[in-house]
């Protein structure tokens, strides 16, 4: 029996070896390790590549959330204690980088088939105190944001993306990164673009949010020892810069790859115990992560670790049931709390093999109570 991790992350870089090599070693001999020509490249790189005018790189992807809220109470836009609408199901940070921001978090529920924001969803929960929505592109697909950017037109909101998950999700032609006001991207190494440590990035058409978001990160100052705002130290290493350069070459050809492996699950997994998620079009949709749905979790997660198949779930607790959250308000939150139990990440990566899917395939396909 073969077995299958989660995300072998020494053979998903292997295919990059010598890239890295080239990259560390020009970087090395430049002399030159924070803010500098690397990091000019790939923002300009990544910029392009998400249909946006400007990126900058900070130093994760918490940062990157919380950084955009924090340029918008510098420039007036937001106000400390404002309440920002946040998905009930999503990975932590993001309600995260809203405290840290000094703001409020208003979790607002998901929708079951695919664990994503809805326009429902938002309205049920909106009140005038909402200044700002985050929506996530969890697992990587891309929250409903046409109709999420024509209700912050109404209302009156700042829509800012979570894209940690989505790096080259598109759907008519506009990629994650380019709805609304700013995205914040993840670079964490096992994210669907990720360095060899952390790494960052606000993505932004708005010049002057880019603008404060590289001055915040840079201890609040444009010009070396003039300080305007009190600011913090968030930004991306120039080896972090030229790895992620390199690797973005790649990116869409791997995004295929996870796109046809999310097809053949999506194909030929059947099994009453467990439910699929529904994708109507598989474009927009990324696969960071492959989830299915199971009541039956546990046994299930056990009969594929006997199967040598290893399995993670995300995520195991949501944000209101967290001890982090326990002074926040919270209404009861159904569908996460469903999801939340049973949930269960399959492998899926770009150098998963046929042979490897097909065994996957069968072990899900082999469970059954008895
Ligand atoms: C990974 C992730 C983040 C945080 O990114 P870090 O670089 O680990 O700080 C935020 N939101 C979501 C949805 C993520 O998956």
């Amino acid at each position: 029996m073969q077995k299958i991790p989660y995300y072998p992350l020494d053979r998903i870089n292997a295919v990059y070896s010598d890239a890295f090599t080239t990259a560390f070693s020009s970087v090395l001999q430049s002399g030159w390790f924070i803010r500098g020509k690397e990091n000019l490249a790939f923002e300009q790189n990544f910029a392009s590549f998400c249909g946006a005018k400007h990126c900058v790189g900070v130093g994760n992807g918490l940062e990157a959330l919380s950084l955009i809220l924090k340029a918008y109470i510098a420039l007036g836009v937001l106000k400390k204690n404002d309440k920002v609408i946040v998905p009930a199901t999503t990975f932590v940070a993001t309600w995260l980088a809203v405290r840290a921001a000094g703001l409020e978090p208003l979790p607002a529920e998901v929708s079951e088939s695919d664990s994503l924001l809805t326009r429902e969803g938002v309205l049920s929960v909106w009140n005038s105190e909402v200044k700002a929505v985050i929506a996530v592109h969890l697992y990587g697909k891309l929250a409903p944001m046409e109709s999420l950017e024509q209700l912050a037109k109404e209302k009156g909101f700042l829509l800012i993306e979570d894209a940690a998950q989505a790096h080259g999700a598109i759907r008519n032609g506009r990629k994650a990164g380019s709805f609304g006001n700013a995205a914040a991207f993840s670079f964490y190494p096992t994210k669907n673009l990720g360095a060899l440590g952390d790494a960052g990035a606000v993505v932004t058409s708005d010049s002057e949010l880019a603008e404060c978001v590289k001055k915040i990160a840079n201890y609040g100052s444009s010009k070396k020892y003039i300080h305007e705002l009190e600011g913090e130290n968030s930004r991306l290493d120039e080896v972090q810069a030229a790895i992620l350069s390199k690797k973005l070459t790649r990116l869409e050809c791997d995004n295929k790859r996870r796109i046809e492996i999310a097809n053949t699950y999506l194909q030929k997994i059947k099994n009453p115990l467990i439910r699929l998620p529904k994708y109507e079009f598989l474009g927009e949709h990324v696969f960071h992560i492959f989830a299915i749905h199971s009541p039956y979790r546990e046994a299930l997660q056990k009969h594929l670790e006997r199967l040598g198949i290893e399995t993670l779930i995300h995520y195991p607790i949501p944000p209101h049931h967290q001890g982090a959250f326990r002074n926040l308000i919270q209404a009861p939150f159904p569908i996460s709390e469903k999801l939340s139990q049973e949930t269960l990440s399959i492998p899926l990566h770009p150098q998963l093999e046929d042979s490897e899917i097909s065994q996957i395939i069968e072990a899900v396909n082999s469970f059954s109570l008895t």
